[in-house]
């Protein structure tokens, strides 16, 4: 079951003061082991605080997200688990190849010709191994970690905080234990809803409201060599597929599509996802042996980001702060580089006795803000049949290919050379649509998702 289902809502308790001078249980509290809290955990653990990650679920835990960047890798090698991730025989990624649901259309991005070097690899990973992988790591590196535990309350002063932890085993729900810490990184994902000032207000939603069908499968044939390893994407009219090898058997296949497809589709999700793979060639081609190894799960409704990420003694990292759609495989890239920052945020304030001050949570939420801007300016491409054109093309204009792919290899700091690519790349895309500066893909003459309508493979 997806997280979408399963949101929780936790109640704002009486506050109680909690003094300067009160010896806390713990200097830092993180909500939620996925890769947010995993990571900043063992960075404030390596930091010297006393650190508790508190985890609702019993891991190994089911998680989608399968797909890294390489431009986290540095992230990973910061916190000391890129050895231990490099040595669990994850799939290797080397690139990415998009595809046009009919087939008449094909591009290859290989990391290794991005314009920034270093960039050429990274991994496909089953989530339930790396995210316990990360754990392990964080409590290996000193934290405290609690499973099977949800944070139920909090309640805040100037000084800290007091937090109701309910453990599962104890059956009865009202047999909470009570833990004090100065600090919270909430790392808690997008189903952790708890209402504290920061997570009442979103900033206004620049996508539509999408829907994500999947569902790991055996027998889906790979290419030959290291392209065996690249996340496969079909574009759609109204949506898209992911395709991502996690193992040697396994691969998770997604579909997402708008909420309003799905409706006017009046179709149960698996019957959308088979449909949608009848629609298109290239997938039937690819599905054709595909046989399913678990329910489906749906996820919508998952764009999002809050306006504000910081404030006093709290702060919000990964999906708790925001997330913008899973196109382009951001989400554990933006989680383990939040947490960086919110780590830092707190060692520094904590070695100097204070919360944090306004500006501090300003620059936070701003800094995380830039970094899923550049990804929203590429998502709203993809989306946008005009741009998706120019990213297709072989040979894009002014020598624009190489920064596009760092980009997409997640070097979401625009640098120079890359700043100014990435400008001209969306001022072409803008162009495109009154004065085409490269052939225009017949994307929407493709069969939509709940379409019947089937084109026959172009050869
Ligand atoms: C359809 C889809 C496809 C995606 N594909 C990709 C991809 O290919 N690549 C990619 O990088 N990203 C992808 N993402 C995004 C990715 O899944 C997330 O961005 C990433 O998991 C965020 O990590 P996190 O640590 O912030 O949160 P999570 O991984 O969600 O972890 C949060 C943890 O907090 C725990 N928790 C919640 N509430 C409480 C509580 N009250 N008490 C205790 N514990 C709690 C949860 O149990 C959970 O384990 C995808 C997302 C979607 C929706």
């Amino acid at each position: 079951m997806s997280g979408h289902g399963r949101q929780m809502f936790l109640s704002r308790q009486p506050s109680v003061m909690v003094s300067h001078n009160h010896t806390h249980d713990y200097d830092v509290i993180v909500i939620g082991a996925g890769p947010a809290g995993s990571s900043a955990a063992t960075r404030t653990a390596a930091a010297g605080l006393k650190t508790l990650v508190v985890e609702k679920e019993t891991f190994p835990r089911f998680r989608i997200g399968e797909s890294l960047l390489p431009y986290g890798n540095t992230l990973l090698r910061e916190t000391g688990a890129w050895p231990k991730i490099e040595a669990a025989g994850f799939i290797r990624k080397f690139g990415a190849s998009f595809h046009l649901a009919d087939g008449s259309a094909d591009k290859e991005v290989i990391f290794a010709s991005g314009i920034v070097p270093g960039l050429d690899q990274t991994f496909q990973v089953e989530r339930s191994k790396f995210d316990a992988l990360l754990l392990d790591h964080a409590r290996e590196t000193g934290a405290e970690v609690r499973t099977a535990t949800t944070v139920r309350a909090i309640s805040s002063d100037a000084g800290g905080h007091r937090v109701s932890l309910a453990a599962a085993s104890a059956g009865n729900p009202d047999d909470t234990t009570v833990v004090t810490a100065r600090w919270i990184i909430d790392a808690g994902g997008r189903d952790q809803l708890f209402p504290n000032e920061l997570k009442r207000v979103l900033d206004p939603s620049p996508f539509p409201k999408r829907v994500a069908i999947y569902n790991h499968f055996k027998n889906v044939p790979r290419a030959e060599g290291s392209a065996g390893g690249h996340t496969v994407i079909v574009r759609l009219p109204d949506g898209w597929f992911w395709i991502i090898p996690i193992d040697a058997e396994r691969t998770s296949v997604g579909l997402v599509t708008t909420v309003d497809a799905m409706r006017e589709a009046r179709l149960q999700p698996a019957d959308l996802f088979t449909r949608a793979v009848e629609s298109s060639s290239k997938l039937r081609d690819l599905m054709a042996g595909a046989a399913p190894v678990m329910s489906f799960h749906v996820t919508s409704d998952y764009s999002y980001f809050r306006r504000e990420l910081a404030s006093g003694r709290l702060v919000l990292a990964g999906d708790a702060g925001g997330f913008f759609d899973p196109i382009f495989s951001s989400g554990v890239y933006m989680a383990c580089h939040s947490a960086k920052l919110a780590s830092e945020l707190v060692v520094r304030a904590h070695r100097e006795k204070r919360p944090l001050t306004a500006r501090e949570c300003r620059r936070y939420t701003r800094a995380v803000k830039t970094h899923a801007g550049v990804f929203q300016k590429l998502i709203a491409a993809f989306y946008d049949n005009a741009s998706f054109s120019v990213f297709m093309c072989p040979r894009p204009p002014l020598g624009l290919a190489p920064a596009i792919t760092s980009i997409v290899a997640g070097h979401s700091k625009l640098t120079w050379p890359i700043w100014w690519r990435f400008k001209i790349f969306l001022l072409v895309c803008r162009l495109q649509h009154h004065l085409p500066m490269v052939p225009d893909l017949r994307i929407a003459e493709t069969a939509p998702t709940g379409s019947t309508r089937v084109r026959p493979s172009v050869a």
